[in-house]
């Protein structure tokens, strides 16, 4: 803690976060988790999630992606399932048919667009679904576009704007104090986390506990490295961290796996190394 209310975030303060897990654990401890995102020509945001989520050690990875996205999947992907209605360009309120429940949590909204029909898959999706999700992206994007859904969040989602997507959401923020006011009163008003991503990824909580982490670099200002930090944060939900933890943990290794990741490549790191490089963040915290 460096003032009131405001702490900064260490190695030490997230190895004691992580849960243990049994040698006699099956998948299922592990978690099952479900992204839902992609449309044409957008699907390597929910494919780079999936991996993600896989990486970060769920015991089973589903994606819910449009037709188009089917076979992008299966290929690049063997270990995640597929869950998709045939000759479709993007998420549809058709979608909502399928049952949610049996997932541990939730990640939406990479890569999805903001068609009309998606974002009458959210609002169904977000009045159905009570489990811990993870919001980002497009599906700030939508929440954005229709500020009514907002009320549908159930308390403690946790949503993962970068700076322009908080604006969005937001409104115009003056200064780095101006925007982190607004992620408080935001958080507050909504119930919600907001985890407001940069350099120095500041995460809020519903309290007023405002979380800065020391991990990352600006090697990881490049497409894609948003989409794997919801696949993360989405993983550790699943896996029975709390919302805290899950939001803490996930942010602390995203930017230490950066950091590995980019250590040889530098300016020239891309967004699939940084998922490579999550079990190694592990191994730096002997976990
Ligand atoms: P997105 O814009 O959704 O792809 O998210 C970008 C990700 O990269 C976030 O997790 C940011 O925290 C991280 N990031 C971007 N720029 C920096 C930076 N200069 N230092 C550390 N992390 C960064
Ligand atoms: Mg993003």
């Amino acid at each position: 803690q460096f003032s009131e209310g405001k702490f900064y975030v260490q190695k030490k303060d997230i190895a004691l976060r992580h849960k243990n897990f049994s040698r006699f654990s099956h998948k299922g401890d592990f978690g099952k988790v479900m992204l839902v995102g992609g449309s044409f020509g957008s699907m390597g945001a929910i494919r780079m999630s999936s991996e993600a989520a896989l990486r970060t050690g769920s015991g089973l990875a589903c994606c819910m992606v449009p037709g188009c996205g089917v076979d992008i999947m299966q290929v690049s992907l063997p270990e995640a399932q597929v869950w998709a209605k045939k000759d479709s360009d993007c998420i549809d309120a058709d979608y909502l048919g399928y049952n949610f429940d049996r997932f541990d949590a939730v990640g939406v909204g990479p890569g999805m667009g903001t068609h009309d029909t998606t974002a009458e898959f959210l609002r169904g999706f977000l009045t159905k679904y009570k489990g811990p999700i993870v919001v980002d992206a497009d599906g700030l994007n939508i929440l954005a576009k229709h500020p009514e859904q907002l009320s549908l969040l159930a308390d403690r989602s946790i949503l993962t704007p970068h700076l322009l997507e908080f604006e969005r959401l937001a409104g115009h923020c003056k200064n780095h104090k101006d925007r982190l006011q607004k992620a408080s009163d935001f958080s507050k008003k909504h119930k919600v986390i907001i985890v407001l991503k940069g350099a120095h990824t500041c995460i809020t909580f519903p309290d007023g506990r405002q979380f800065f982490n020391s991990t990352g670099n600006k090697h990881m200002a490049t497409g894609g490295s948003g989409d794997i930090l919801t696949g993360m944060i989405t993983s550790f939900l699943g896996q029975g961290y709390s919302f805290e933890n899950a939001a803490l943990c996930a942010v602390f290794h995203h930017g230490l796996s950066g950091e590995i990741a980019s250590a040889d490549k530098k300016r020239g790191t891309i967004a699939t190394d940084i998922i490579k490089s999550i079990p190694l963040s592990y191994l730096r915290l002997g976990i």
